[in-house]
C-alpha cells in the first residue's frame, strides 16, 4: 500500500518571517455561482503546521480562473494568511477604498517577501489618507456644482506636505508625525530604482505605524463621536 500523500501549501509564517511549505492538516472549500452575475467562484481555507517552528497556520485562497470557463486550467491565488496575525480590519466607513486597497496590497506584498513593494503601498495608503482629509471634496451632489466644470490641474497633496499639514492642524500628534516621516523616507527610498534592501522587521514596523495612523484618524474619532453623542443623550435625559 502506498503511503498517504501529505499535502502542502505555501504560506507566510509570521514567526519564521518567511514563506514555508506548511503541512496541510485540514481544509474547507466552497464553490458555486454568483447570484446576479452567474460567474463561478470558489475559495478554500487551509489549516496546517509550519515545518520549521511547528506553529499552526491558516490561510485563504481564491480560484482566479476556471477550466472550460475562462481558461485552459484551474488556477488559484497565493494563500493569504488569516491566522495568526490576520490582516488588520478597520471599522470606520469613512476610510477611502484606495487607503484600504493599498493597505491590503502592502500586507500581501509583505507575505510574498516583497518588502520594497510593501513600503511603496504603505506610502500610497498614507498619501491617500492625506488627500482624503486635506483636499476639499468635489460637491457633485449640489445642482450648482454638477453643472460647474471640474477643477482642472488642481495640485494633489503629496505625502511630505500632507503629513506636515496634518501635524500643523493637530490631526496627528508629534509621535504619529515622527512615524509618518519615517514612512515617507522609506517610501521615497523604495519608489526610486536604487539598489536597496528593506528588512522584513522594518516593513512590519512601518505597517504597524500606518495602521495606527489610519485607526487614529478614522476609527478612533468615529468612536469618540459616538461616545460623545451617547453622553449628550444621557445628560439630556437627566435634565428633562
Ligand atoms: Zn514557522
Amino acid at each position: 500500500m502506498a503511503p498517504p500523500v501529505t499535502k502542502e501549501f505555501i504560506i507566510d509564517c509570521p514567526w519564521c518571517k518567511a514563506k514555508v511549505a506548511a503541512t496541510e492538516t485540514g481544509r474547507a472549500e466552497q464553490s458555486g455561482f454568483e447570484d446576479y452575475t452567474c460567474e463561478p467562484f470558489a475559495y478554500k481555507v487551509l489549516v496546517g503546521i509550519c515545518p520549521s517552528c511547528r506553529s499552526i497556520l491558516a490561510g485563504e485562497t481564491q480560484q482566479i480562473s476556471f477550466e472550460n470557463y475562462d481558461s485552459d486550467e484551474d488556477r488559484w491565488s497565493d494563500v493569504v494568511r488569516i491566522y495568526p496575525k490576520p490582516p488588520k480590519v478597520f471599522s470606520s466607513y469613512r476610510i477611502p477604498r484606495v487607503v484600504k486597497d493599498s493597505l491590503n496590497e502592502a500586507d500581501r506584498s509583505m507575505q510574498a517577501g516583497a518588502n520594497i513593494a510593501a513600503c511603496v503601498m504603505l506610502g500610497r495608503a498614507l498619501e491617500a489618507l492625506c488627500r482624503d482629509i486635506l483636499e476639499p471634496r468635489a460637491e457633485t451632489t449640489t445642482p450648482a456644482a454638477a453643472g460647474a466644470p471640474p477643477a482642472k490641474n488642481k495640485k494633489k497633496v503629496m505625502l511630505g506636505e500632507g503629513i506636515k499639514k496634518l501635524h500643523d492642524m493637530k490631526m496627528i500628534d508629534d509621535r504619529l508625525y515622527d512615524w509618518s516621516q519615517q514612512l515617507q523616507a522609506f517610501r521615497n527610498l523604495a519608489a526610486h530604482p536604487e539598489d536597496i534592501s528593506i528588512s522584513r522587521d522594518d516593513t512590519e514596523d512601518l505597517q504597524t505605524f500606518v495602521n495606527a495612523i489610519v485607526e487614529y484618524i478614522y476609527d478612533l474619532s468615529d468612536r469618540y463621536e459616538e461616545f460623545k453623542a451617547r453622553a449628550g443623550a444621557r445628560s439630556k435625559r437627566k435634565k428633562s
